[in-house]
C-alpha cells in the first residue's frame, strides 16, 4: 500500500478520535494569557499520542516533536481564543464541545483548536508509520496569538532558538492551501492645541478640530492606498479606530488629542512607510506636523508570567506559488485526494507575521474550518475537515 493510502486510512480510522480531542480542547476555556489548563491538557494528549518529546517553552506554549531529522518542519496552532462576546447570541453553550453528525461546536473550534486537534492526530499517525525522514516535525501549540499575533513565535525563534526551515500554520483555510496575508500595525497619533476658556475660543487652538482634520486626512490616505503589484494580497487600509480629546475642563478649548489607527499593510508596505504617510497627510491637513506618531507596545504577561513584549507591528508575508513548500503541499494534497487544492490567501492575520513576515521562514497555511466562523457566535467546524487536515499534515513531511 502506498504511503498516501495508509495515511488516508489512518486519518479515517481516527475520525472520532480527532473530533473527541477537539471537543475536549473546546471544553477548556483558554482566553489569551489564561491558557495554562489547556496547555497542560495538550501536553498530556501529545504524550499519550506517542510524541518523541513534549515541553513548555518559556512563554507557556507547548512544543512537541516527532522524528529526528536534521531539518525542521513546524506545524503551528495557537490555542488561545477570543472571548464569547454576547452570550445571548449563542444558541448552544460556547464551551459544550458538542459533536453532531457534521460539526463540532463551540468557541475555538474554527479559530483554531481544530488545527491543534488535527496536528495531534497527525503526530500519532507519523509515530505509527515509524516516520524517520529528513525533517524533524515540530508541533507547536502557541499562546497569546489573539492578543499579539506572532509574539509567541518571535519568542520561540529568538529566545528558545527553535528555528524551523519550513512552517505550516493550521489556522482555518477551509482545507485550502494559503501562501500569504496582509500585515498590520497599530499607531498612536498625538496632537497638541492651546487651551482657553470656553467663553473665548478665539484665544485658544482646539485640539478637537485638529483631530477632526487629521481623521479626515486618514480617510483621504485610505483612498489613496494602492494594491500590491501581483494583485494577490490586495490593497492596504487605514482606519481611525479611536479618538480622544482632553482639556482642562468641559468648559474649555481642549489642548490634547489622540487618534488610534489600525493599518493593514500589503506587500511592499512596512512600518516606516506607514508612519511617514500618516505624518505627511496630517501635516498637509493641519499645516504643521503632529506632535508624535508611534507604535504602541504589547505588554500583557502570559500564564508563565514571563517578562516579554513587542511593538504592535505585524509584517506582511507571502511566498511564491512555485516555492518548494507550496509545491510539496499541492503534491501531497493531490496524492491524498486526487485533485488540485485551491491556493489562496487569508483575509485575517496569523502567526505568519512573525514566522515568515519578520523571520523570513517560508510558510503555508492549511487548516480545518472556515475563516468566517472565527470570532463569530455559534462557531463550528466540520469533523470531515479534521480528517482531511490530519492526513495532509502527516503526508507533507514525506513530500519534502
Ligand atoms: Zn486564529
Amino acid at each position: 500500500m502506498g504511503i498516501e493510502k495508509e495515511i488516508r486510512a489512518k486519518a479515517e480510522e481516527y475520525r472520532d478520535y480527532s473530533a473527541k480531542v477537539l471537543s475536549e480542547l473546546v471544553k477548556i476555556k483558554s482566553y489569551s494569557t489564561e491558557e495554562e489548563a489547556v496547555c497542560r491538557k495538550i501536553k498530556e494528549m501529545c504524550e499519550e499520542a506517542g510524541f518523541d518529546e513534549v515541553y513548555f517553552d518559556g512563554l507557556g506554549s507547548v512544543v512537541g516533536r516527532v522524528g529526528n531529522g536534521s531539518k525542521i518542519l513546524a506545524f503551528d496552532a495557537h490555542i488561545d481564543t477570543v472571548t464569547v462576546g454576547d452570550p445571548a447570541a449563542w444558541e448552544k453553550d460556547p464551551f459544550s464541545g458538542e459533536i453532531d453528525d457534521v460539526h463540532i461546536w463551540g468557541r475555538g473550534t474554527s479559530d483554531q483548536k481544530g488545527g491543534a486537534a488535527a496536528m495531534i492526530t497527525a503526530g500519532r499517525i507519523l509515530k505509527e508509520l515509524g516516520y524517520d525522514k529528513d525533517y524533524s516535525v515540530y508541533f507547536t501549540f502557541t499562546v497569546m496569538e489573539e492578543d499579539c499575533d506572532g509574539m509567541c513565535w518571535k519568542y520561540l525563534i529568538e529566545e528558545e532558538k527553535l528555528v524551523p526551515d519550513l512552517a505550516v500554520s493550521t489556522e482555518p483555510t477551509s482545507c485550502r492551501l494559503y501562501r500569504g496575508h496582509r500585515g498590520r500595525m497599530e499607531m498612536m497619533v498625538k496632537l497638541r492645541g492651546v487651551s482657553s476658556h470656553g467663553s473665548a475660543p478665539e484665544r485658544g487652538v482646539s485640539a478637537a478640530y485638529k483631530a477632526s482634520r487629521a481623521a479626515l486626512a486618514m480617510e483621504k490616505l485610505n483612498d489613496a492606498l494602492q494594491p500590491d503589484e501581483e494583485k494577490f494580497l490586495g490593497k492596504g487600509t487605514i482606519v481611525v479606530s479611536e479618538m480622544k480629546v482632553n482639556g482642562p475642563s468641559q468648559c474649555a478649548v481642549p489642548d490634547q488629542a489622540m487618534l488610534y489607527l489600525d493599518r493593514r499593510l500589503t506587500w511592499g508596505e512596512d512600518a516606516e512607510l506607514a508612519i511617514s504617510q500618516v505624518k505627511e497627510y496630517i501635516t498637509e491637513a493641519l499645516g504643521e506636523a503632529p506632535e508624535s506618531v508611534t507604535m504602541p507596545n504589547y505588554t500583557r504577561k502570559g500564564w508563565k508570567k514571563t517578562d516579554y513584549g513587542q511593538e504592535l507591528y505585524f509584517p506582511t508575508w507571502k511566498i511564491d506559488e512555485d516555492h518548494k513548500l507550496v509545491q510539496a503541499g499541492v503534491a501531497g494534497y493531490k496524492d491524498l485526494f486526487g485533485k488540485e487544492p485551491v491556493v489562496d490567501k487569508w483575509t485575517f492575520s496569523t502567526n505568519g507575521v512573525s514566522i515568515c513576515g519578520r523571520h523570513k521562514i517560508p510558510m503555508i497555511g492549511f487548516g480545518p474550518g472556515d475563516e468566517k466562523e472565527a470570532h463569530a457566535p455559534n462557531e463550528k467546524t466540520r469533523v470531515e475537515d479534521l480528517v482531511i487536515c490530519s492526513a495532509f499534515y502527516a503526508m507533507l513531511p514525506y513530500k519534502l
